[in-house]
């Protein structure tokens, strides 16, 4: 995720190229692949980069527990600082910024942490495999993605009894009423 940006730092301001950008990132403890296309643009102090770009992430589905690869599209804007003048060699005063992006001594930007960055933010707080994910048994913890379980008809069988008695007391409330006509 490295590209040289030298002759654009020479180039003037408002200039812009595109780059296909292609590499693997380290995403919450698993490496992603990651591409796009990202536009630099020399600004009067900076180098800003915007793009697109898209990755999938292996995350656990916040219903049945299953891992699973989520799709992440990244819209990156950041602006990199140089760290050194291009033409003399000299160094440059770091900008005011906190823990801004700088360009290299040797001219060059590395993407790969802003795109990390961008893809953390990006994951969901409660990632599913699927929108209608079944989810995991409360009784047993089966996945009930893969059919249901063994323990499902004891829990149907109460809630029928429980309606046929209710059924049976509806008769018994309509007999009595004919019988008192
Ligand atoms: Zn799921
Ligand atoms: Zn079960």
């Amino acid at each position: 995720m490295r590209i040289n940006v030298s002759q654009q730092l020479k180039a003037s301001i408002g200039s812009i190229r595109n780059y296909g950008v292609s590499g693997i990132v380290n995403v919450a403890g698993g490496k992603s692949m990651v591409q796009g296309e990202v536009k630099l643009m020399r600004t009067d102090r900076s180098i800003l980069a915007k793009g697109t770009l898209h990755t999938e992430v292996e995350v656990t589905c916040s219903r049945c527990l299953g891992l699973f690869g989520c799709p992440l599209t990244l819209n990156v804007e950041e602006e990199y600082f140089p760290i050194t003048d291009v033409v003399s060699g000299a160094s440059l005063p770091l900008p005011e910024e906190p823990s801004c992006f700088t360009i290299d001594e040797h001219h060059v930007i590395d993407l790969t942490e802003a795109i990390r960055q961008y893809a953390l933010l990006a994951i969901p707080m409660k990632p599913l495999c699927r929108e209608d994910c079944a989810g995991l048994c409360p009784n047993c913890g089966h996945n009930l993605n893969q059919g249901p379980c063994d323990c499902l008809p004891p829990e149907a069988e109460p809630h029928w009894s429980e309606l046929s008695k209710l059924a049976l007391a509806s008769d018994k409330v309509v007999n009595e009423q004919k019988g008192t006509e």
